[in-house]
């Protein structure tokens, strides 16, 4: 997949990341937690689909987004990832998209930036917008001359 990824392939990365978000929501209450849970999809250049979970921890600074795994298989196959979805689910809310925290989207960046990131709108629906949307500014601009 060398070009813009398709309306329904980012259709099905946001349906990957909803149906694995509700799947974490569920096993939550299985063990007596909230019923929160938190997915990403990232479809790459070659098209394969890449799933990651929201990783807790005891400390807040070491648990980790679930754009996280996307993008360790991403450098470890060498495939690009071309448009990222995150999604958090509850049974009160169904799914909302996370856009990428600035700790993602400095991860994301090193693949470019034109890398699409999901963004909920006001009616509940998702669109995509470009890394380069989202950090019209970022601080690599100042030095890369
Ligand atoms: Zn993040």
């Amino acid at each position: 997949m060398t070009s813009e990824p398709s309306e329904p392939a980012l259709d099905a990365l946001f349906r990957t990341a909803s149906e694995l978000a509700a799947a974490e929501a569920e096993h939550s209450v299985g063990v007596g937690e909230d019923g929160e849970g938190v997915a990403a999809a990232a479809l790459t250049r070659s098209g394969a689909v890449l799933v990651g979970v929201w990783v807790e921890a005891m400390v807040d600074s070491a648990c980790l987004c679930a754009e996280t795994g996307p993008i360790c298989d991403a450098h470890r196959t060498r495939d690009p990832i071309r448009a990222s979805v995150c999604v958090r689910w509850t049974s009160d809310q169904g799914a909302t998209v996370l856009p990428a925290c600035g700790v993602c989207q400095e991860r994301l960046a090193v693949f470019g930036g034109d890398v699409l990131i999901a963004v909920a709108l006001g009616d509940g629906g998702v669109e995509y917008a470009t890394l380069a949307d989202l950090r019209p500014h970022p601080w690599w601009s100042a030095v890369e001359g």
